[in-house]
Order: structure tokens, then sequence, then C-alpha cells
């Protein structure tokens, strides 16, 4: 799909059915093309987007920039293929995702060590998680998901491990072939998640920041808790910082584009002031474990089928709102072999 002369809307396959595709985003210049975001480094995802160079007059060789928005798996995970076979390409990240990025490489089988003991210490069951811990060293990213935070969780030991070419800071504009694209440090989804602002035309590539349909994940993660990071305080501040941009359109890596931006951005919003509500009233009058308060909460289907995959996303998601209400004072966090939270 072009969107505007030049500019053009690209598909790789995930593999899971809630979000079947990532979209790239191709832009052509004078003596090769841009992207914005690639997909993951299989070969069923590389060789779709092989395809789609060629449908357009081009070939990998011909990439000479990859900006990601983020650095998941189904964002960056195309960085080494590409450095095969454009070895002088410059791929762009924004510095506090670098930074992020770099630290996942030293997580490796002990990142999952650490994550299970932090499942346990928030209430989740220990023997769904030992069974959880079977089947990842059973086969990993052997069968279709049906989440996303499932698989982009069972891809992580298969990062690319590419050192980011060029850093770039909030505000700083990327130019290239007479395009434009402004760096909008819209952090939440990930510490140093990236959008896209091209002024020129009106147009916000969002990345995960916003989605035509979804909300994007945005949870606490075992490190969160250390550094003391807020993502939901972060991810509504990145909100407003998007529609502050005024009228535009969005470009999402997943899903449907946005006609009107700002009102998308006032819909998640709208979504996590819900959710906060039910969180509070998960909460209650008692001292329960961000556990028991995710399997109080509504989500897209019952709390009691999901996978450990998706608990483990649904915890982070819930931790991520109590985390909000520790900083607003209405809920306290309660230290003890088990953390447990009440009302402030
Ligand atoms: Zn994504």
């Amino acid at each position: 799909m072009e969107i505007v002369p030049g500019l053009h809307r690209l598909r790789t396959p995930m593999t899971s059915k809630a979000l079947p595709w990532i979209t790239p985003y191709l832009f052509e210049g004078t003596d090769g093309v841009t992207l914005f975001d690639s997909g993951y480094g299989t070969p069923e995802a590389t060789e779709a987007l092989t395809d789609e160079l060629r449908e357009r007059g081009y070939a990998p060789s011909d990439v000479q920039r990859l900006i990601v928005s983020h650095a998941h798996p189904d964002h960056i995970g195309m960085a080494s293929w590409l450095k095969q076979r454009s070895p002088d390409y410059e791929l762009v990240l924004m510095g506090r995702e670098a930074e992020w990025y770099g630290s996942m490489h030293r997580g490796g089988e002990e990142w999952m060590a650490r994550s299970n003991e932090w499942l346990r210490q928030h209430g989740v069951d220990a023997d769904e998680i030992d069974r959880e811990a079977r089947e990842h060293s059973a086969g990993p990213g052997q069968r279709a998901s049906d989440d996303v935070a499932g698989e982009t969780a069972r891809h992580a030991h298969s990062m690319p491990r590419v050192a980011p070419d060029r850093i770039v800071s909030d505000g700083e504009v990327i130019a290239f072939d007479g395009w434009e694209l402004h760096a909008v440090w819209t952090p939440g989804h990930t510490p140093g998640h990236l959008s896209g602002y091209l002024p020129a035309h009106g147009f916000v590539l969002t990345g995960d920041h916003i989605l035509s349909r979804i909300t994007p994940n945005v949870s606490v993660a075992p490190e969160d808790e250390v550094s003391g990071r807020s993502p939901l305080a972060e991810f509504l501040a990145s909100l407003q910082k998007v529609a502050d941009l005024g009228q535009t359109r969005g470009l999402p890596a997943h899903e449907d584009l946005i006609e009107d931006l700002p009102k998308r951005c006032g819909e998640l919003a709208e979504h996590h002031e819900h959710r906060m509500t039910e969180v509070l009233a998960g909460v209650g009058d008692g001292q329960p474990t961000a556990a028991d308060v995710s399997s109080r909460v509504t989500w897209n289907k019952p709390y009691d089928t999901f996978s450990i995959f998706k608990k483990r996303s649904a915890l982070g998601e819930t931790l991520a709102h109590l985390q909000l209400l520790v900083d607003e004072g209405r809920v306290r966090r309660v230290e003890g072999d088990a953390v447990r939270w009440e009302r402030a």
C-alpha cells in the first residue's frame, strides 16, 4: 500500500493469531531505501520482506537505513539478517532503547529464572510456573501462539545482537533523501520507544505505542521494580505528547491505519482509567497479591483460561496499574514473602 508517493506500507508475518502481521514502512530514496521497523528474523518473514521489496524494484541490499521503533523481536528481528545483505546500512535506535536492548543480551537463561522468581513473589502458582519452564525447554517458538506477549517472551533469546549505528534523541530530525522524520520519544510500551513524526504529511509512525484496535501492552517488568520505573505513567504522558502534535493520522506497526490519532490517544487513556478503577476495586479492603488482583480484572478472555505466558503479561499490566496507584498515593505496597497490596 502506498501511503503518499514514495512511502509504502509493507507486511511481514507474525505467528500470532491476534496480530498476524507487522507492517514495516518503506521510504524510497535516490539510491536505496529506508525502513521503519522490519519483522521477525524468521525465514518466512525475511522471505516476505524480500518479496515486498522486489515488487517495488528493490532488494535487501538496497536498504540503507533501518529505523526501529523499539527493540522487540517483531520490530528489530531482521537487523542482523539485513547486515549480511547490506553491510553498510545504518541501524537507528533511540538512546534509552539502545541501553535497554543491550541489557537484554546480558539476560539469557538467567532472565527466565529471575522472571519465574518474580512471578512467584507476586502470587502466581509455583506448579504452574514449573510446568511452563518444562514446556519452554521442550521447544520454545514451536507453537503458534494466541498472544503477542507470549510470542515476544519465547523469542527473547533469539534477539539479533547488532549494535546500533546511530542513536537519536527526543526531537531530533532524521533527514534522508528529502524525508524529514522527527524522532518523538514515546516511552511506555518499552523504555525508549520511538515514534516518527512526518510534519510535512501529517502522519505519525506510531510503532506499537498506538494501535488501532488493541491496547498495547504496558507492563512492569522485574527490572522496572528495581529501577522504580512507572511504565503506565510514561505511557499516558506519551499519549498526551502524540495528541499534542495536533490533528494527525497514525501509521501503526500492526492492524489498521488510524484516521484520527488524537482521538485514539483519548480512547487508550480512557481504557487505562477504567482499568485503574477495576484494579483499585480488585485490591478491595484486603491485602491481595498482584496475581489475585489480576484474576479480578476483566480481560479479553477469562483469566482462568490464560496460559502462563499470558498470565505473565497480565501480571505485568496489573503491576503497571498498581504502581501508578502507588505513585498517586491511593495504594500501598506491603513487602513480605509474597508482595501484597492494600488501599492507602
Ligand atoms: Zn510489535
